[in-house]
């Protein structure tokens, strides 16, 4: 497996380089919104440490980023009215990693509603800024 990549998107996110909607932060764990979200309040979580997915992930950071999934995931169903929620991970190329900092992504879902394909629409700012503000607000 290549070796981890500090000009990732992430790592320049995680630095404070680039933007982000951010939902939740603490020592260890960074997660903030899908700017293509698959349904509202896509959200990505993130070890702080350099990681290129879970087969490189130290397990104690990989059990504390499961945790903050979790967090997201009550909130997606108490604060959002979610009915349910997919967590996804992938590794590498061939397993549909895109970008290479360890992500898990925690997609609240509505009964019924499919979700979007892989990065097919851009969501507005104003969405974004209201849904991060919503979750953020109910995992504080
Ligand atoms: P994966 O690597 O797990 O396949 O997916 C990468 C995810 O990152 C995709 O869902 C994509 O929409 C999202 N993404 C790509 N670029 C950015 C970005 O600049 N900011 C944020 N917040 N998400 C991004």
């Amino acid at each position: 497996m290549p070796s981890y990549d500090p000009n990732n998107i992430f790592a320049k996110i995680l630095r404070g380089e680039l933007p982000c909607y951010k939902v939740y932060e603490d020592d260890k764990a960074l997660a903030f919104l899908d700017i293509m979200p698959r349904a509202p309040g896509h959200t990505l979580v993130l070890p702080k440490a350099p990681a290129r997915n879970l087969i490189d992930c130290p397990a104690e950071d990989l059990a504390h980023i499961a945790k903050v999934a979790q967090k997201i995931a009550q909130a997606a169903m108490t604060t959002l009215g979610a009915d349910g929620v997919t967590v996804q991970q992938f590794n590498e190329s061939a397993g549909g990693q895109v970008v290479f900092h360890l992500h898990v992504h925690v997609i609240p879902r509505k009964a019924g509603v499919p979700m979007k394909p892989p990065a097919a629409e851009k969501e507005k700012p104003e969405a974004l800024e209201a849904m991060a503000r919503k979750l953020a607000a109910a995992l504080t």
